[in-house]
């Protein structure tokens, strides 16, 4: 067979050399062990949890190093395409701090390796396809759906595996008359890699993650393009990160099976093979065993769910750096205020099974990350969640700044701040008493009689003083209990309850729902520090006419 003149046949259009396309793409200039890779989204639409776990990863070795992080939009299953996905997918992973140095952008491509967009580079494709036909290492393929559905039938009765190999590769060894015909009749054709491997031969390969892999070689003869022209994932994924030069690839784990043919694909082009960081899947307990997070059964699999939901932007890096490099809490606690970025990941630890998402340990890390903001960074980040997902309430913030940021200065500072919530959306049932409109009419415990519970109220009222310090007040709340007869000695009453009608708990609790509208609220001295006198004092008459 004379394959130049197969290549001529097949690309005559094609007239740049793989030289005149190297050319296009210099090495770069990159101080030494400096990571270079990318994110290679489909535009599918749909970001996920493991889109910003690939994103941290990609990001980390990459500015950790001084490397270069870019983004390449895959999109030549156009059947897939949702249109504003790329910018969906860019804006989102900007919120998490995943910046790209360069590659598909919300306006166009930026850098010196583009276009970053798939379908942009058919041409530069064409040029190593033509290359591999005058090497004899692809051939076109003129089988239809239905000889390619009879193989396939045929491999399942042998019980032999399927695909396109050995003597089911009928294309393979066709003679030039024969695939002119074809042509000549203007037969549709893929182009197909002619694989010299044998599943008899097995090696080792290094993955970052999964560490030393037995491979065994690929022996089917993928395609490399598709009848429009349009290459498969495996051949632009060799041509691109070639060109590119990336030197790491960070992907799901779902493109091992496929590696063996890449490893083959790179070496038939004469490239250098980048190093492979094939991460596991995220997953999750349900009941007791472990599954992957599932886009049709799990929200929390969506990147917008954490937004809604209001978890900040450092509690989700955080928390997934503590999934995905088991030595970064050690590292947190004895830095406690460093900067995440200055945390040095390591691809060799993350677990090569993969990662358990645990939405209890994320709201944990969120109170935590929470309860350490000041209380202006609070304010600032809560009214930003609010103005988008509880607009009302933003508009309450954000109309008395200050007064907003008194109440979420309650318990914060000092070395054990409270950690009242992991969440944005949680900011209202915690603090939303603070406005009239949030407050909620108390529910008394149906045990005390209405009448003690207006007399300890007036009480409270006559007293009442807000230029007391917070000692003061609490003698005066014991006055009272004493006053109507409940026990403020709380020792006594846990050996004998029934000796007693009531506590200064109980007390407190009354003055407290009056108050707040709630059985529970951030320490009740501050809170009536922040609502003034008028306040506190129109709230205990409301409730006590309402009792009435
Ligand atoms: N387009 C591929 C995907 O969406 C990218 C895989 C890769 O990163 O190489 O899964």
């Amino acid at each position: 067979m004379d394959y130049l003149a197969l290549a001529a046949l097949l690309f005559p259009d094609v007239t740049e050399t793989p030289e005149d396309i190297e050319n296009k793409y210099p090495r770069r200039e990159l101080p030494e062990g400096a990571v270079v890779t990318r994110m290679a989204p489909s535009p599918t639409g749909f970001v996920h949890l493991g889109n910003l776990v690939q994103g941290m990863i990609s990001e980390r070795m990459a500015h950790q190093t001084g490397g270069v992080l870019f983004l390449r939009v895959e999109d030549t299953d156009a059947k897939r395409e949702v249109p504003g996905a790329v910018e969906v997918l860019i804006e989102s992973l900007k919120h998490y701090h995943i910046h790209f140095d360069e590659g598909a952008t919300m306006d166009g491509d930026h850098g010196q390796y583009g276009p970053y967009r798939q379908r942009q580079r058919a041409a530069i494709y064409h040029v190593f396809a033509k290359k591999l036909v005058a090497e004899g290492k692809a051939y076109p393929c003129f089988c239809t759906e239905a000889e390619l559905s009879a193989i396939r039938e045929q491999q399942e009765a042998n019980k032999e595996t399927t695909g396109y190999y050995g003597k089911y590769a009928i294309w393979r060894d066709r003679s030039l008359e024969d695939i002119q015909a074809q042509l000549a009749a203007g037969n549709p054709w893929v182009l197909r890699f002619r694989s010299e491997g044998s599943i008899e031969n097995q090696f080792k390969f290094d993955d970052l993650v999964k560490g030393k892999l037995t491979i065994t070689e690929n022996n089917i003869d993928h395609v490399l393009l598709k009848s429009d022209g349009i290459p498969t994932y495996h051949f632009a994924h060799a041509v691109d990160d070639h060109l590119m030069r990336t030197t790491h690839v960070v992907r799901g784990d779902e493109w091992l099976p496929s590696l063996p043919f890449h490893i083959q694909l790179f070496q038939a082009l004469g490239f250098k093979l980048p190093k492979y960081v094939h991460i596991g899947p995220l997953m999750k307990m349900d009941g007791n065993s472990k599954r992957k997070l599932s886009k049709r059964k799990d929200p929390e699999l969506a990147l917008t769910f954490y937004k809604a939901e209001g978890f900040p932007v450092q509690a989700m890096r955080e928390y997934l750096m503590t999934v995905l490099n088991s030595n970064f809490e050690d590292w947190r606690r004895a830095n406690p205020d460093a900067d995440i970025d200055s945390f040095r990941f390591s691809p060799k630890k993350l677990n090569p099974a993969g990662s358990l998402f645990d939405y209890a340990k994320l709201t944990d890390v969120s109170k935590n990350v929470i309860s350490r903001m000041s209380a202006e960074e609070a304010y600032d980040l809560l009214l930003e969640w609010a103005t988008e997902f509880d607009p009302d309430f933003g508009e309450k913030l954000s109309a008395d700044a200050g007064y907003a940021i008194r109440i979420l200065a309650i318990g914060r500072g000092g070395k054990k701040p409270r950690k009242d919530l992991a969440t944005w959306k949680e900011a209202k049932p915690y603090m939303g008493f603070f406005y009239d409109e949030y407050l909620e009419a108390p529910v008394f415990d149906e045990k005390y009689d209405k009448s003690v519970i207006v007399d300890v109220l007036n009480r409270f009222l006559e007293t009442f003083d807000p230029a007391d310090d917070s000692s003061a007040w609490f003698e005066k709340v014991k006055a009272i209990t004493s006053a109507i007869g409940f026990t403020t000695d709380m020792k006594a009453y846990k050996a004998d309850p029934a000796a007693f009608p009531g506590t200064v708990a109980d007390v407190s609790t009354f003055i407290r729902q009056a108050v707040t509208g709630k059985t529970n609220s951030p320490d009740l001295y501050t809170v009536m520090q922040i609502l003034g006198y008028e306040c506190t004092a129109a709230r205990i008459r409301d409730c006590i006419a309402a009792l009435n």
